[in-house]
């Protein structure tokens, strides 16, 4: 359904002969088959789309574009999302201070909901087959944190408020795309004008029949959209054969999220061989889950009743990886289990210290799910007339919470490769003269981070030999460094610096 009205017609950025030829051309090609015309066809409206449609239209230079979005999930639903105080949904991201730095630029962070966004200052990183290599991350000062935990949806609703509060764009919602191609030569003569040429514009036909051209079409439709595949993009990846198990979990009433620190609030992450663990504090006394296990794994933990998934997840971060792999073979009874085996080495200390996570004490309803995990990288970002944002163009395993913060990286340096095209009068659909410019800004720096993810990644995966010692020995070093060398490395690639 199409909701909103263009805000103007199609404005070409280099004269005005060029503006007078398109209003010809416009009006020549506006018959009842000819396509609509825009400047921004965005394909796929999450986060990463519509922080790229808000940034554009919330820049002065670009906020007169002809934007459209095609998006096949109903926006209503994220507009009109609300949950009450006490729950969370399961899919919420760590959001870096770049990301909210960007938000606010934009103006959408005024329109997410505070009081469910959760900054933590803290993280404790350890290796689940070596108990005393460990490392903290410890935001030097209150301000920046080193991230905020936010509802994915939350995000998703600021971005859709602020985006209408601006001059309205053509929204094709409950609409996926049905075929893209290249439009046909025009029947008549080309004007002096070729830069009008709509035959070098991507012709995107809806599931509802009707077909847009653009100047410049977006893909941020995710790892399996249509975009990339018009564009003849390859990427590069793998399936990690393991699943990302999320679930929305419920503290202890008294439960402080500040056992062991002066200040502010911390984040868990174990490292076990299938992959980490993470505990992320959400306000009051829930925190979002995020456990890399192997497809069995995940479906077992899927199938458990509630008491029996919540002592696996609380083994997880107290018992040694065989404790935990015998509790994994059980069919069920993890619950009597767990009490048992902590009756006889306690973790309490640890707790009180602050070094593992207080216990868990509940799940909400419905909250455990999982997800496929991938790696993909795309081998560019731009072909002629076409870019890839988001998770269209680099799907990353959740480990270092970087996914979401890449693709907002990736809608910051678009939208200003845009900017810059418009203000110096080039056509901003030409990969010389704008596309290089994203791509040559975002490509190397997103493949640095999939690779040295991916690498943490199998390096956690090995259950015995050398290395053993070795990363422990590794992880200490760092650590020992202080706040200083790689450690600020690594939070300044997190963003919290
Ligand atoms: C378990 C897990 C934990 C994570 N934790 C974090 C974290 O802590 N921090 C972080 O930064 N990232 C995290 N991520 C990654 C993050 O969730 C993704 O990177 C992010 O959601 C991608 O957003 P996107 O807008 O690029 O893509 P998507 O959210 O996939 O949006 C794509 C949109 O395109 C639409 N679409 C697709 N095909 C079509 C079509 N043919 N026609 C029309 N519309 C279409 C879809 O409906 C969808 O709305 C995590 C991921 C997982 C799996």
């Amino acid at each position: 359904m199409a909701v909103g009205t263009p805000s103007r017609a199609l404005r070409p950025y280099t004269c005005s002969s060029c503006a007078r030829s398109l209003k010809l051309r416009s009006r020549k090609f506006a018959t009842a088959a000819s396509p609509d015309i825009y400047d921004v066809v965005c394909v796929g409206g999450g986060p990463t789309g519509l922080s790229l449609l808000t940034a554009l239209r919330s820049s002065k230079a670009t906020s007169h574009l002809r934007l459209a979005l095609v998006e096949s999930q109903d926006l209503d639903r994220a507009r009109k999302w609300d949950l009450p105080p006490d729950q969370y949904s399961n899919r919420a991201s760590s959001l870096t201070p770049s990301s909210q730095f960007f938000l606010s630029k934009i103006g959408a962070w005024p329109h997410v909901d505070t009081s469910r966004v959760q900054p933590y200052h803290h993280m404790r990183v350890w290796d689940g087959l070596s108990s005393t290599a460990r490392i903290a991350f410890d935001s030097p000062a209150p301000e920046p944190a080193i991230a905020h935990m936010t509802e994915n949806q939350n995000l998703t609703r600021a971005l859709l408020a602020r985006l209408e509060s601006l001059e309205p764009i053509t929204i094709f919602d409950k609409t996926s795309v049905a075929n893209i191609n290249l439009g046909s030569q025009p029947s008549s003569p080309a004007s002096e004008d070729t830069s009008l040429d709509l035959s070098s514009y991507p012709h995107v036909t809806l599931s509802s029949d009707h077909t847009v051209a653009t100047r410049l079409l977006v893909g941020a439709d995710g790892i399996n959209g249509p975009v990339r595949t018009f564009a003849g993009i390859r990427t590069r990846g793998w399936d990690y054969d393991r699943h990302g198990v999320v679930a929305t979990l419920r503290l202890p009433s008294d439960f402080s999220h500040d056992p062991g620190n002066s200040r502010g609030v911390t984040a868990y992450q174990r490292f076990l061989p299938t992959g980490p663990i993470a505990l992320l504090a959400l306000p009051g006394s829930y925190a979002s889950l995020v456990w890399t296990a192997t497809s069995t794994q995940a479906a077992k933990l899927k199938s458990l009743s509630t008491e029996d998934f919540l002592a696996m997840v609380n083994a997880a971060f107290r018992l040694s990886v065989v404790d935990l792999d015998y509790m994994f073979a059980l069919s069920s009874g993890q619950f009597d289990e767990l009490q048992w085996r902590e009756s006889v080495s306690s973790s309490t200390s640890k707790e009180a210290s602050g070094d593992i996570p207080q216990a868990v004490e509940g799940v909400q309803n419905n909250s455990i799910a999982s997800f496929p995990l991938r790696l993909r990288h795309a081998s560019s970002y731009t072909t002629h007339r076409t870019a890839l944002v988001g998770d269209a163009a680099h799907t990353i395993h959740p480990l270092a919470g970087q996914g979401l913060n890449m693709g907002l990286g990736d809608s910051r340096s678009l939208a200003s490769a845009i900017e810059y095209a418009v203000i110096h009068g080039a056509d901003i659909g030409n990969e010389m003269n704008c596309l290089d410019k994203y791509n040559s800004e975002m490509w190397m720096g997103n493949n640095r981070m999939l690779g040295a993810v991916d690498k943490l990644h199998w390096l956690y995966s090995v259950k015995n030999g050398p290395v053993i010692p070795l990363r422990g020995l590794g992880l200490r070093a760092v650590d020992a460094l202080g706040e200083w060398g790689v450690k600020r490395w690594v939070m300044r690639q997190a963003g919290a610096l």
